[in-house]
This record gives structure tokens, sequence and C-alpha cells, in this order.
């Protein structure tokens, strides 16, 4: 069962979304606000977040970004704003997709459920381990100080290509397609990003002298970091 954190401060449409994604065999958390937003994912990651834009306290943009820092689940922006500039923006903070209200409830069970299915087609873990930590051989990478090490020596790597080398070591064995990277990294689904993700995989590889070997073409999908062995 996937648990949808639903983040509405408009408490009749937040139960008719928790009762329809019931329905649908969804664990539902619903709050009201962006800092109990905040809060219920530090107590439990959910597996999609449903997130309106316009919050009482802090707005659905900053939540987003804020809970990009340190997730990866799939967010769904909510919103009643239907500019072009906003919806880009909503996605330049990291959000995977948006629902512009009012929607259907169809709409929205569709949405959820294509999420849940990519991010069980990627294989992503929600998160690095609960201290910020990856570990893969002699490679270290430490999300809290955005500092990796390969055999105990820092790597100069730029914002980027850390955030990419975290994706694939968090995720070992499993092959990410270069239209999820792109989404991961510049948190936006633009195909002129893609052949920049094969310009930073190749620095990348050359960064990690022989532990470049293990990032590997998967052809016509992507790439993969294989599991230490
Ligand atoms: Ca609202």
């Amino acid at each position: 069962m996937s648990l949808v954190l639903v983040v509405e401060d408009e408490v009749d449409l937040s139960h008719i979304m928790r009762d329809r994604l019931i329905a649908d065999g969804h664990e539902v958390v619903v709050v009201h606000d962006g800092a109990a937003a905040m809060a219920a994912v530090a107590k439990r990651v959910p597996d999609c977040v449903l997130l309106d834009w316009l919050l009482p306290d802090v707005d659905g943009l900053t939540v987003c970004r804020r809970l990009r820092e340190s997730h990866l689940m799939p967010i769904i922006m909510v919103t009643a704003r239907t500019e072009e500039v906003d919806r880009v923006l909503g996605l330049e903070v990291g959000a995977d997709d948006y629902l512009v209200k009012p929607f259907g409830l169809r709409e929205l069970l569709a949405r959820v459920r294509a999420m849940l299915r990519r991010v069980d087609l990627e294989g992503v873990r929600r998160a690095p381990a609960a201290n910020g930590r990856v570990q893969s051989g002699t490679l270290t990478i430490d999300t809290n100080s955005r500092i990796a090490t390969l055999d105990g020596a820092p790597m100069h790597l730029t914002r980027k290509e850390f955030e990419l080398l975290t994706v694939l070591v968090s995720n070992p064995g499993r092959a990410f397609s270069r239209e999820f990277l792109v989404e991961q990294i510049w948190g936006t689904d633009f195909e002129g990003y893609e052949r920049a993700i094969d310009t930073h995989i190749t620095r990348l590889r050359r960064k990690l002298g022989p532990v470049g070997e293990r990032i590997a073409t998967v052809w016509g999908v992507g790439y993969r970091f294989s599991a230490d062995t």
C-alpha cells in the first residue's frame, strides 16, 4: 500500500481527495499547511505528495523546494494558477507534475497512479540513508556536508555532478532513464538537458577513475551504477 500525503488547506476538498484516494487503495495522511507537511514527512516519508500551491503559512513552492533537499518522492503541485510561467516554476523547484484546479477525481487518481508506477519502475529510494551518508566501496557521499570522498580524498564535483552521483550511488543496480535524471537533477523535463546528462556522466566517470567503470550505460535507457562487488 502506498502512502500519499495530501497538503491542502481547503478542508472539504482535502477530505474529498482523501476519501477517493483511500477508495483507490492508498493510505492517506492529510495536513492543511506547509509546516504540518514538513512535520508529516519527517515523521514518515510518503510515496507521493499532493501539494497545494497556496497555503496559509509557507507557499507550496517553498515546501516543494525544502522537500527536494532530501527526498526524491514524486511531488504533484496542485494549483489554481494556470499561467505557464507558474507551471515552469513549479517544475523547476522539483515538482514532478501538476494538477490544475478544479480537477476531476479521475484525473487525480490517474496522476497519482502514474507517479507511483514511475517510482516502481525507476525503483527510486525515497532518500539517501537517514544520516545522509551513502557508501559504496571506497566511495562515500555525505549529503549533509555535500562532500563526496573517494579513497579518503575529497572529490571536486560541481553541484549537478554531486546530485547525479548521489542518485546513482543511492540506488545501485537500478537503471535510470536520462529523462528521469534530468527531472531529478534540473527539476524540469526539458529534452535539451538530456545531452547534458551525458556530459556530466563523462566527467563523473573521469573524476571517479576506476570506480567510474561502475557507471554503466544502459542502451536505449540511460545509466546504472553497479553494486559494489
Ligand atoms: Ca490553497
